[in-house]
């Protein structure tokens, strides 16, 4: 018989599992895949959004959204400061960049899943990987065991940290969902949130690899305007990605339920349309004998020129910018001003940062992690019910959740 069981080794398991251990306990962590932290290895694209190094804790929690008022509490047990000082402790420094994202001072990704491996072998935490739980035994409202194919595992108290649904390959497969449903928790159906968008566009797939970079994205809804970001939007060959697009996805969500939506890219958020038009007339006095499509380039961020092309009329692509006329001209800044695009959809799962859903919030203790329907069972990370964006604030999530439960799960013994 074990103190806790944690089922998922991926970011918040792992540390759940090692402060149960540093505090004393007898832990089992149980793995479904052959290695730790799956998802935690390929995060930041490989080099680990760590945490987000805003001080002020009104400021970080806002980024929450609806969940802000729910986690002063966890956050003032484990909170930025604290996962600075335990990965520095471990002997991984971390380094904040811009928008205050903070990563390991070594930019590797394995690296956070090394530490971790070894602050759960310095606890003495038992490791079964390649161990999917598939049967959760209980007992007059709590769990009493928990079945990996044939063997069984016995523990006083239990912490799922299975995570939601993106990126499945990872191992994070929605199986805690089933299992919190079965126990009485009322389990929002996941959708991916922090995701690239799907257009229908050719000239923005005909872009794929290229960057536009400060520029502002409007969308509509039914041709009415919803909302603008700006930022760089990333164009690939399904259509627009790149934090700014990862952090409206969830409103597009929201506004695709609701109707047609389209959007523009602005390349000049910071002119309005008569002072690009002068800027263009400049441009085309400095290069009278060349093509517009030849100036293009020069207006348009590099390699973008041959989608933009695909927006304007052939005949006028071709003219010498000396012979075109002020409507082409004005034409040419409305366009420059307005890319269009209609978005057809959220790419799934598969591609999502993270998702949306799981357990509400009200259902579980925040102050320790503990559900509210079942007495020995503490829920972290993924399977919460929380949006946030990209920057660091999920990995936060996991590092807080993770270590309180552990904490509390222990304390409760
Ligand atoms: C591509 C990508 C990049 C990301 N980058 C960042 C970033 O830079 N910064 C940031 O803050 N967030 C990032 N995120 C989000 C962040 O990685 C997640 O929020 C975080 O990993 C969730 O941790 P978790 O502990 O809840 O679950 P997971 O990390 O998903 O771990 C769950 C674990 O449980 C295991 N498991 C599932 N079912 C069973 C079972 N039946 N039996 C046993 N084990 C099981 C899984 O195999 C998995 O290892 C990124 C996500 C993705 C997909």
């Amino acid at each position: 018989m074990y103190d806790l069981i944690v089922v998922g080794g991926g970011a918040s398991g792992m540390i759940a599992a090692g402060r149960a251990a540093e505090l004393g306990a007898r832990v089992l962590l149980l793995e479904k895949n052959k290695t730790l932290g799956a998802k935690l290895a390929i995060s930041g694209g490989g080099r680990c959004n760590i945490t987000n190094a805003e001080e002020d804790e009104r400021v970080l929690l806002k980024a929450y959204g609806k969940a802000e008022p729910f986690l002063y509490s966890l956050f003032a047990q484990f909170g930025v400061k604290d996962t600075f000082a335990f990965f520095n402790s471990q002997g991984l420094p971390l380094i904040i960049e811009a928008n205050k994202r903070a990563f390991p001072k070594t930019q590797k990704a394995t690296d956070v899943v090394a530490v971790l491996r070894k602050y759960l072998q310095a606890g003495k935490v038992t490791i079964k990987t390649s161990s999917p739980v598939t049967k959760v035994i209980t007992k007059e409202g709590s769990i009493l065991a928990v079945e990996c194919g044939k063997q069984t595992y016995e523990a006083k108290h239990f912490i799922f940290a299975t995570g939601g649904v993106s990126h499945p390959e990872t191992g994070s497969t929605g199986d805690g969902f089933a299992w919190l449903k079965n126990l009485g928790h009322s389990v929002l159906p996941p959708t991916p949130t922090i995701v690239p968008l799907k257009v229908s566009e050719p000239w923005i797939k005909s872009l794929k690899g290229i960057a536009l970079p400060g520029v502002k994205i409007t969308f509509f809804i039914d041709g009415k305007k919803s909302f603008s970001k700006e930022g760089k939007v990333l164009c690939t060959h399904f259509g627009v990605s790149g934090p700014t697009i990862l952090n409206s996805a969830s409103a597009v969500a929201d506004l695709l339920h609701n109707g047609v939506v389209t959007a523009a890219i602005g390349l000049y958020p910071k002119l309005d349309q008569g002072t690009l038009e002068r800027q263009i007339l400049k441009l085309f006095d400095e290069n009278k004998n060349k093509t517009l499509k030849n100036v293009l380039k020069l207006l348009v961020p590099e390699g973008a020129s041959r989608g933009v092309l695909m927006l304007l009329p052939l005949p006028l692509v071709e003219t010498k910018v000396h012979s075109i006329s002020k409507e082409d001209r004005k034409l040419l800044a409305r366009t420059l001003k307005t890319l269009p695009l209609t978005i057809e959809g959220l790419m799934g799962f598969d591609r999502a940062v993270i998702s949306d859903g799981g357990v509400p919030l009200a259902e579980v203790d925040l102050k320790t992690m503990q559900s509210k329907k079942v007495q020995n069972l503490y829920i972290t990370g993924d399977l919460l019910n929380i949006s946030r964006p990209s920057g660091g604030y999920s990995l936060q999530l996991c590092w807080s959740s993770g270590y309180v439960a552990g904490m509390h799960a222990v304390q409760a013994l």
